[in-house]
């Protein structure tokens, strides 16, 4: 019964990273949804919670 369970485990995962993804920007460091920041992280181009630039400078 443990390994279905991880798999069971890890495809729950998998599924909610897409959404995850597919629902807004996602950062790239620490995973975390941010469109509950966006206007912050769009302000300030970096993560809400981790710091890290997730919007690339237009140059
Ligand atoms: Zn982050």
């Amino acid at each position: 019964m443990a390994l279905p369970t991880a798999l069971a485990f890890l495809l729950i995962i998998l599924m909610a990273r897409r959404i995850e993804r597919s629902s807004g920007i996602a950062c790239p460091r620490c995973t975390k949804a941010l469109a509950a920041h966006k206007a912050i992280v769009i302000a300030s181009r970096n993560c809400s919670y981790c710091g890290k630039k997730v919007i690339k400078d237009e140059n």
